[in-house]
């Protein structure tokens, strides 16, 4: 088969590249391997409001158009985070968001690239390149430009000689019924060690989860999931688990024909493990990259110099607050010192991509 552009993977990532690059004249092939877009959800769902994007990455522009998200995907909105420290001391922080319906949104992502046009094929899997064609469970397919937005463990990025983000932190999540206030929780310190546990709470319930560094866990992880789920007294459901990177971009996100996106290029905020606004803001400007390069003979380079233009200096940010975190999260004294040191303004600066001290 030949086509124009094939996307590997149907996630928020390469949605939003077939979305912008998709149209009467370019034949966009879109293939996930799950059967069911969306499902399941590896996510604790959390969607910054549009002003907070703004604020974390200022250079970015017309996020009002990227980010129009029909009510009916919303499940929950919050006005704050609370972020709580080993001895349970409570940092409250403004901060607007959502908590989507992940399985329906991912869906919605999807159906608008098809609207502009790209051909989706579910339950099917990229498997390597062999002499630049693209083997597939569907059969080799022939394209100009391969997108790997396949998440973290990109097949893509390996096949094509590229880097798969180098740390990828285990995260564990549920859905919790009950009533829970409209403020998300962050809580640090052994209960999750190098990462946190959140609370994101919905109209009807909560996204529940725990995200660890591997190399300081010493238990297994469903161990260290079962005690902060008893700790809130909750009944789950819906148990995953997922990776998030968390060692900012991958040095190149383009060789040859072949460009990464997402989860896959890295494209994750180091100190919160968000990725579902870097992945559909790198996603649009891949997409209008790819159609710029073939409909205008532009270089397909000019993604990463895009992308990096909006989005290196927040990420960058991002992973060196992560880093100085680092060395205070072995222990619960340390955590309950660095939160006092940093107090609410450096907190809020930290959740915001920012560098916690403004001299550093
Ligand atoms: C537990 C957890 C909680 C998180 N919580 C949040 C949060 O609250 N807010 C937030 O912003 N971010 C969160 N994230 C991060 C966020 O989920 C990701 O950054 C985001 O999904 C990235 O989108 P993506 O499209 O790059 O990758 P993905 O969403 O991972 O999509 C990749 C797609 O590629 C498909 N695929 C993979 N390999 C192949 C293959 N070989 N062939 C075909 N298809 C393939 C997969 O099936 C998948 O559908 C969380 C991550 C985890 C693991």
């Amino acid at each position: 088969m030949e086509v124009d552009v094939l996307i590997v993977g149907a996630g928020p990532a390469g949605s939003s590249t077939a979305r912008y690059c998709a149209g009467k004249d370019l034949d966009v092939l879109m293939l996930d391997r799950r059967s069911e877009i969306g499902y399941p959800v590896q996510c604790g769902e959390f969607l910054p409001d549009v002003k907070e994007m703004y604020t974390m990455f200022p250079r970015s522009m017309d996020l009002e158009e990227l980010f129009a998200i029909p009510e009916e995907l919303i499940a929950g909105r919050s006005e704050a985070v609370d972020l709580v420290s080993p001895r349970n001391r409570t940092y409250r922080c403004e901060f607007l968001g959502a908590t989507l319906d992940r399985r329906a949104f991912d869906k919605y992502l999807a159906k608008l690239a098809v609207e502009a046009g790209a051909r989706l094929e579910t339950g099917a899997s990229f498997l390597g390149l062999k002499g630049g064609i693209a083997r597939t469970t569907l059969g080799d397919v022939k394209a100009k430009v391969i997108v790997g937005a396949d998440g973290p463990n990109s097949r893509t990025a390996v096949s094509a000689g590229l880097s798969r983000p180098e740390m990828r932190y285990p995260a564990v999540t549920c859905q919790a019924d009950g009533d829970f206030e409209p403020v998300i929780k962050m809580y640090f310190g052994s209960m999750a060690p190098g990462g946190y546990a959140w609370v994101i709470p919905k109209r009807k319930g909560a996204n529940i989860g725990v995200g660890f560094n591997p190399r300081l866990l010493k238990e297994r992880p469903s161990e260290l999931f079962s005690r902060f789920v008893s700790k809130l007294g909750v009944g789950c459901r819906d148990v995953t688990m997922g990776l998030v990177p968390q060692s900012g971009p991958v040095k190149r996100t383009v060789s040859g024909n072949v460009i990464l996106v997402g989860d896959a290029a890295g494209h994750v905020m180091a100190t919160n493990g968000g990725g579902i606004p870097i992945a559909m803001i790198a996603g649009r400007i891949a997409g209008r990259s790819i159609r710029d390069s073939l409909t205008k003979g532009a270089p397909l380079a000019e993604y990463e110099r895009l992308w990096k233009h909006v989005l290196a200096k927040p990420l960058a940010d991002s992973l060196w607050t992560r880093k100085l975190g680092d060395l205070f999260f072995p222990t619960d004294r340390r955590t309950e010192f660095a939160m006092t040191v940093l107090g609410k303004r450096g907190l809020a600066r930290a959740i915001r991509c920012r560098r916690v001290f403004y001299v550093l």
